[in-house]
Formats: structure tokens, sequence, C-alpha cells
């Protein structure tokens, strides 16, 4: 368990954790001990993941209807966490995200600050957010969900990738401030991971072939499962991670290097 130490416990939020990726890291930290508290902007899929977690034993807790992009949201939503779980969030994920298809010329500006507002002023508004209680503590763990793209540039998503890009820097940027106190900051870029997300892109025919054929091209033959970025947060946010700090840990398959 890694979640709890001799007379402690601990608190571990994870936005967008309703469907997808957010949802198999909530259940892989809420196995590894953490109390878990599940935001989404879905209220159902928020109860039905806490559920999931509290009918094989585990404590979580789920709060619908929270807006990332929304600061006094997400405001509310840390301190509700705090009252709730009886602890600070120690270990935050920032997990949330959308996507959109545009050619360049044809993103406006509001796509370009929908995108901006929920993937990267998101993880800002939670970092400033949850951060005070982890420097009190001595400890924290952020884990950042960026994106491949961002490291190889992605064509039709020039909006996306610069929000997961920026979210590459604020990984980096935070670290070398927060590592004195105690609190670790890293990002995993997920690649073609078999989500909703990925099947929306699909049916709308923007993989530029099926999720069966890219996986063909992908070294080890399969696209990812949202459990393999799951067990790459859960080493980010255990005790044993606390020297790894400003990395971008790569969950793709191989199809980056
Ligand atoms: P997903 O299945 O669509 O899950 C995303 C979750 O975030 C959904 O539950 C969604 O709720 C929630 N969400 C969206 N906007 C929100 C907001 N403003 N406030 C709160 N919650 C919000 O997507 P996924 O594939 O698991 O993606 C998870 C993360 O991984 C995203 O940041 C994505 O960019 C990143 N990623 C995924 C892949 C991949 O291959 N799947 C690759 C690279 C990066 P609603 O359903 O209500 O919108």
């Amino acid at each position: 368990m890694t979640g709890e130490r001799p007379g402690e416990r601990r608190t571990a939020l994870v936005t967008g954790g309703g469907s997808g990726i957010g949802r198999a890291i909530a259940l892989r930290l809420a196995e590894d001990g953490f109390a878990t508290a599940v935001l989404d902007l879905d209220t159902e899929a928020a109860e039905r993941v806490a559920e999931e977690a509290r009918q094989k034993g585990h404590e979580a807790v789920a709060f619908g209807g929270v807006d990332v992009s929304d600061r006094p949201q997400v405001d509310d939503a840390v301190r509700r966490v705090r009252e709730t779980l009886g602890g600070p969030a120690l270990v935050l994920v920032n997990n949330a995200g959308v996507s959109a298809t545009q050619g360049f010329l044809k993103i406006t500006d509001e796509s370009w600050n929908r995108i901006m507002a929920v993937n990267l002023n998101g993880p800002f508004y939670f970092c400033q957010a949850v951060v005070p209680g982890m420097k009190d503590a001595g400890w924290g763990r952020i884990v950042n969900i960026s994106s491949s793209s961002a490291q190889s540039g992605q064509q039709y998503m020039a909006h996306y990738v610069a929000s997961k890009a920026g979210l590459i820097g604020l990984t980096k940027s935070l670290a070398l401030e927060l590592g004195p106190a105690g609190i670790t900051v890293n990002t995993i870029p997920p690649g073609f991971v078999d989500t909703p997300m990925l099947r929306d892109s699909e049916e709308r025919g923007l993989l530029g072939g099926s999720v069966s054929h890219h996986a063909e091209l992908t070294p080890v033959r399969r696209a990812g499962r949202p459990e393999d970025i799951a067990a790459a947060c859960s080493f980010l946010v255990s005790e044993e991670a606390g020297y790894v700090t400003g990395q971008v840990i790569g969950v793709n398959g191989g199809r980056n290097t």
C-alpha cells in the first residue's frame, strides 16, 4: 500500500476521473490505499467510478459537476475534498482534458480558448489550490496527463498540442520550484490509449485508419490500455518515486521515443 504510512492517511484527487484514463487512475490509486476523490464534469460517471472502488473495499468519493476550467468551482471542490476526506489532497492528478480537430486556419478563438481553458488553465488552478496543503505537509505528488502529440506535433490539432506542450512546460517549471518543499511534479504523455476519446476520433474518421490498424503499426503491437497509464501514475505518486521529478514519462507502446 502506497497511500498510507503508519499514523497517516493520504488523499488523492483525480480530475476527469469518470472516464477512460482518469477512471483507471482513480481506481488504481484507491487500490493503492489513497482516499480518492473522483472529480468529473459528469456527475453520474464520477459516482459510478467511486462506487466501483468502494465495491472493491477501497475509499473513494465522487465530486461531480466540477468544471476544471472554472477557478471558483476548482477552489470549492478542493475545499470540499479536504472536508469530506479529512485531509488536504497530497496527490493531484490533472487528467481532465478535451481534444478537437481543425485545420489551423479554421481554429476559432472560441475553440482555442476552450481547449486552453480545460487542458492548461484547469491544471494551473488545481495546482494553485492544492500546493499550499502539500507545502504544509512537506510532501506532495503532482502528475499531469499531457499527450504524446506534444512530443511529436500533430496536424490539425495545433490548439490541443499547444495546450499539452504548455502542460509539459508547467510541469518542468513547477518541479524546480516545488522540489525543495518535498513536492514532485511529473507528466505522463499518453499515446494511443483505447478510451472513449480515442474511439470518438476513430468514429469521426480522424485517425487516418482504424484503432486496430494503428495497433499493428505500434512497436508493442497493441493499443494502450488506461491501466497502462494508471500503473505509471501509481509509481510516480509513490514514496519510492521521491527522486523522480520534472520528468516526461512516455507511456505509448514505443510510438514516441
Ligand atoms: P475521456 O475518456 O474523454 O475522459 C476525459 C474525462 O475528462 C471525461 O470524463 C470528461 O468528462 C472529463 N472532462 C472533460 N472536460 C472536463 C472539464 N472541463 N472539467 C472536468 N472534467 C472534464 O478521455 P481520455 O482518453 O481518458 O483522456 C484523458 C486524458 O488523457 C486527457 O487529458 C487527454 O487529453 C489525455 N490523452 C489521451 C490519449 C488517448 O490516447 N486516449 C492520448 C494522449 C492524451 P465528460 O465526459 O463529461 O466530458
